[in-house]
């Protein structure tokens, strides 16, 4: 576990942080490949050995977050895997109207939200942020080039942070 957790921050000191590595230094085998249309990805576990699937027919910045929510449920999840018993799979349908009709199954959607909160955070770690950000510039384009995000997803995580006002109060004007 110790390993684990080395690996995965020594990740993310580097930006993008690059979730596949992590996920073959894990010893998972990672496939990006394309999967049914709303399908964003998969975790397996199969004859002892984990599997995670990324639906490379999505746009390169959800391919990234899926691969994270994967590995999330990997490290926070997997034992439920494994009592699964011999093959087990939990499919994952992420974004659009797609989201609504995701089947958590072995899962529930607690471990689902758990699995998006740490996805967030893996790619788009804390430290990063707090190092990149600037009250002072309107630097959201460059900072999510940097992370590798999109612009909507930086905003998001900068209002979880608590570094952005979650609405906007209109300003009398002084
Ligand atoms: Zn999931």
């Amino acid at each position: 576990m110790v390993a684990e957790l080395e690996i995965l921050t020594d990740a993310m000191s580097n930006l993008p942080v690059n979730v596949e590595q992590v996920i073959e230094d894990l010893g998972i085998q990672y496939f990006n490949e394309p999967m049914d249309k709303g399908q964003s990805g998969a975790i397996e576990l199969k004859d002892g050995n984990y599997t995670i699937r990324v639906n490379s027919l999505e746009p390169r910045q959800r391919q990234r977050f899926t691969a994270a929510h994967e590995l999330a449920h990997y490290l926070l999840h997997r034992e439920m895997l494994v009592k699964q018993g011999r093959l087990a799979r939990h499919s994952d349908s992420l974004y659009d109207e797609h989201a609504q009709k995701n089947v958590a199954v072995p899962f529930n959607p607690h471990h689902e939200v758990e699995a998006n909160k740490l996805a967030a955070e893996i790619i788009m770690p804390r430290q990063q942020i707090e190092r990149l950000y600037d009250p002072a510039k309107d630097n959201f384009e460059e900072m999510a080039k940097q992370l590798g995000v999109s612009k909507s997803a930086l905003v998001i995580r900068l209002k979880i942070l608590g570094l952005l006002p979650n609405s906007k109060p209109a300003q009398p004007d002084l």
